[in-house]
């Protein structure tokens, strides 16, 4: 056998196990079509938050006019963009030095099975004891000429002046906050009424009033039937049922991701597969005994993240190594979406806690009028602690403010271990800040 693990893709759900793994002796290789590093590091998260970073820091500088600052710094996104190529761009070749540096084999092109041992890129075929796909998902497309999509979105040159944006997901969200605080005029058209159903609806709701009263526009309940690209005008004109017809200058399909793996020639080997990705056991083990599978590629329920995908390489690198041999067992997980304020979340949903009385017992509280929000001038921030009735142990929050990424991070091993109201103020935390603010938060016992 060439190798003893032979990964497919190169992202989150393969190198934080595969670097270890070859670390440990064990002969590890990896095929890889596009960027080394994966969506996260190339075309994802990374780029993402260097678009956002400024534009929170100008939410901010903008609460604290007449309050010790005078005057509000403009984006230039151009320059932005420039700092965005400067940061991202070196990512590959990163994330394929990241593998060569502990001698794992990285092979350039495109994947496919040829048996359960077998995998061919171009001519060559490599071996392998153990298979892992982690080959991740990439953006549905629908039949609209000219449309955009995340990965165009993030390296966009200028800023048109109307975007509209189809979808009502995260990354739909996410990139409407950023196209209106750039100063486009932004409409969200979305299938139903709701947007980031994962997050609580209350919390939702307010992030929508807010992005309506920056002038984006919601369109609900519309499904695009016909679109036509006018090249001269370098516009697009969409319409709908009743009547709909809009005319914008770009279009972002932000309609969802679809799995990749009907690109593996997987007939070939009869592992299963559907919509949602690759179906596993709780060993993440298809239904062919050496073949895994890792990441945004799974089907499964959790969230598709990089966390998660990170989370689950680690899992099956212990277990190719024979440190764990039991089944993936997850911890609590964690959740954002980086709207201004943001929205984070861990443990058991807030909605659901609300849908079970009997069960759960809720905190909520307000962060207006809290000293050190005060400093920030930051308004209707909000934290909600979910405790379980009986055992009084934390099982999950959400939070809406501005650091909600922190706060929700430092209560992330509290809703893991299950701490119970009493242990909760049994920490000292450094004054001011964040974390300290959370504690004057909690119930007191
Ligand atoms: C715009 C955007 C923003 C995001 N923001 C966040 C965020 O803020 N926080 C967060 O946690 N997550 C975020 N995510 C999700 C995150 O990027 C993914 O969860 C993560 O990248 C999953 O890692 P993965 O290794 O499973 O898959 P991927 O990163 O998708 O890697 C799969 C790799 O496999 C390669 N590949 C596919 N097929 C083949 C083949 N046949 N042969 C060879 N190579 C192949 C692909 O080229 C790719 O490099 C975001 C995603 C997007 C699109």
């Amino acid at each position: 056998m060439d190798f003893s693990v032979l990964y497919i893709g190169s992202g989150q759900a393969t190198w934080n196990g595969a670097v270890p793994l070859a670390k440990s002796g064990v002969k590890v290789g990896v095929i890889e079509e596009s960027q080394y590093g994966g969506v996260c590091s190339n075309k994802g998260c990374n780029a993402k938050i260097i678009l956002d970073k400024p534009l929170q820091l100008i939410d901010q500088i903008k609460a604290l006019q007449g309050r010790g600052l005078d005057g509000v710094p403009e984006v230039n996104w151009e320059d932005l963009m420039a700092h965005k190529h400067e940061l991202i761009v070196p990512q590959d070749q990163h994330g394929k030095d990241r593998l060569d540096n502990v001698g794992i084999q990285t092979i350039n092109g495109h994947a496919e099975f040829v048996d359960a041992h077998k995998v061919r890129v171009g001519k060559k075929t490599y071996t392998a004891d153990k298979i892992v796909i982690a080959t991740g998902l990439r953006p549905h497309r629908l039949d609209i000429p000219g449309a955009e999509n995340s990965t165009d979105f993030l390296s966009l040159p200028h800023m048109p002046e109307h975007v509209t944006i189809l979808g009502g997901g995260f990354v739909a969200i996410e990139f409407a906050t950023i196209a209106s605080a750039v100063g486009a005029k932004v409409d969200v058209i979305t299938r139903g009424k709701q947007i980031l159903k994962q997050f609580p609806k209350e919390y939702t709701a307010s992030i929508q009033a807010d992005l309506k009263k920056a002038g984006v526009r919601f369109i609900p309940d519309m499904e695009v039937e016909r679109a036509t690209k006018d090249e001269e005008a370098g516009t697009i004109t969409l319409e709908g049922p009743k009547g709909f017809e809009l005319t914008t200058d770009y279009v972002l399909d932000a309609t969802g991701r679809v799995p990749n793996h009907d690109q593996l020639n997987l007939e070939a080997v009869g592992v299963k597969a559907n919509h949602r990705g690759i179906e596993v056991n709780e060993y993440l083990q298809t239904n062919v005994e050496n073949i895994y599978a890792a990441g945004d590629a799974v089907d499964k329920t959790i969230p598709k993240l990089t966390p998660t995908a990170a989370f689950e390489s680690r899992y099956l690198a212990a277990k190719f190594m024979g440190t764990n041999n039991g089944p993936i067992q997850y911890p609590a997980i964690s959740e954002i979406v980086f709207t201004s304020p943001r929205i984070a979340q861990v443990g058991v949903k807030l909605d659901e806690a609300k849908a079970n009385p009997d069960k759960y017992e809720i905190t909520q509280a307000s962060y207006d009028g809290d000293w050190y929000r005060q400093v920030e001038n930051e308004q209707g921030a909000e934290l909600a602690l979910i405790f379980e009735k009986d055992s009084q142990q934390l099982v999950g929050a959400a939070e809406k403010a501005n650091a909600a990424e922190e706060t929700i991070n430092t209560i992330v091993p509290y809703v893991q271990m299950r701490l119970t109201k009493e242990q909760l103020n049994d920490f000292v935390y450094v004054f001011p800040s964040i974390a300290y603010t959370l504690q004057r938060r909690l119930p007191l016992v």
